[in-house]
């Protein structure tokens, strides 16, 4: 069904609005950890020692900003590469986006009941990895939230949904409603559908990175809408979390290897219940928002894993979020969140070494868990299950 012209506006302007304290914060990061380097619309480059080219992309893509920065031997391998991760993020857009109705994604999402689909080895691969984070979360993550998103209309501002609408909803949600057979997937409830606003930015800058994997690059870092990827570094990176209640406030600064860091927190997205406001995070064991409770910073090698993380770990509360970290090698976590003498950052072991205050009126007290006495990141060759 195509969209009305009107709601495309709508939905990009409502888009644009949620991304602009993403965008400030993106900014700062990037500025402060790539150095002053000046960019033009279609990319820049400066001289790295050892004659390597730092060349760079700002571009508009799935609703949101998306900064590439990478070395490269020349100015035109960078740029190839650059090209390259941008193509593989707009593929992604057009397979996982349900924000259009042309995706293949929302085309599964529309599958008549019992219908097999068979779906693109990527996307196959895609909610193969969601289904598993799904399951080492015990469903705190939940891919097949569509329905509750709707009816909690989370994409337009949110409002209560009615009782009748709300248990219908809560029917038609959870990986229950879908069945996923060695070659073909198929819905089993007439509203069951995919959510990918949990995965989809993760699952895309995966493949932004494996699009690139034979090319020659080092030193890259990707930005997209807030969620990083970082890959060939020679060293840690030195990246900025902000204020959960002022994305533009950096607060505390991470070292962190090769991956990713994504986080899930409140912000304007959330919704009134009771009175009370809300986040845009649904906790899938009430069916209803998650409180409002600071923000979750993850560290995961890959971007999927992060990104399918963060939000569950948000669910989950900080608690049991840290335990979840303490009891996963390859996951690591900050939390902030607000304590009686001011802000708090609640970090698990293995960032113990790497997480730092910024001087500022809001500096927040670190707390480390001391769950795991392993105080380094896991070394680069360990897997991560599930991938
Ligand atoms: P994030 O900002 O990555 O935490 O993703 C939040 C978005 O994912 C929401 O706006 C919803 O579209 C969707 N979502 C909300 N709650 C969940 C959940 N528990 N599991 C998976 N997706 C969710
Ligand atoms: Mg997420």
């Amino acid at each position: 069904m195509p969209s009305d012209p009107r709601t495309s506006l709508l939905r990009a302007t409502h888009r644009l609005a949620l991304l602009l304290p993403f965008l400030a914060l993106s900014a700062f990061t990037l500025w402060t950890a790539l150095g002053s380097t000046r960019e033009g619309p279609r990319g820049a480059r400066a001289a790295e020692p050892g004659g390597w080219e730092r060349v760079e992309r700002h571009v508009a893509v799935m609703g949101t900003w998306l900064r590439i920065s990478l070395e490269a031997p020349t100015r035109a391998e960078g740029l190839a590469a650059c090209e390259r991760a941008l193509r593989a993020i707009e593929e992604a857009e057009s397979r996982l986006s349900t924000w259009r109705d042309d995706s293949e994604l929302a085309r599964l999402n529309a599958a008549p009941v019992d219908e097999p689909v068979e779906l693109s080895p990527l996307l196959r691969t895609e909610l193969e990895r969601a289904r598993a984070w799904s399951r080492e979360t015990s469903g705190a993550f939940e891919p097949a939230l569509a329905p509750l998103v709707a009816a909690w209309s989370l994409r337009t501002g949110g409002d209560q949904p009615s009782a009748t609408e709300f248990e219908s909803a809560r029917d038609a949600c959870g990986l229950r409603c879908w069945a996923f057979e060695p070659s073909v997937v198929r819905r089993l409830h007439e509203r069951a559908g995919f959510e990918e606003g949990a995965f989809g930015k993760g699952a895309s800058l995966d493949a932004a990175l494996a699009a690139l994997d034979e090319l020659s690059w080092r030193a890259l870092s990707i930005d997209l809408g807030g969620q990083l990827l970082e890959a060939r570094h020679a060293g840690p990176v030195r990246r900025l979390v902000a204020h959960p209640d002022d994305r533009a406030m950096p607060v505390l600064a991470l070292r962190v290897p090769d991956g990713s860091l994504a986080t899930s927190g409140d912000s304007e997205r959330g919704v009134f219940v009771d009175g009370e406001a809300r986040s845009h995070v649904l906790d899938p064991r009430t069916a209803s928002p998650a409180p409002r409770r600071g923000s979750v910073t993850v560290w995961a090698r890959t971007a999927l894993a992060a990104d399918c993380l963060s939000t569950a770990c948000y669910v989950l509360g900080p608690d049991a979020a840290l335990a979840f970290a303490e009891a996963h090698a390859g996951v690591e976590l900050v939390w902030l969140q607000d304590g009686p003498r001011g802000l708090v950052a609640r970090c698990s072991s293995g960032l113990a070494e790497h997480c730092e205050a910024l001087p500022s009126s809001a500096a927040p007290e670190i707390h480390v868990s001391t769950h795991r006495d392993t105080s380094p990141l896991p070394p680069k060759s360990e897997p991560i299950a599930p991938r």
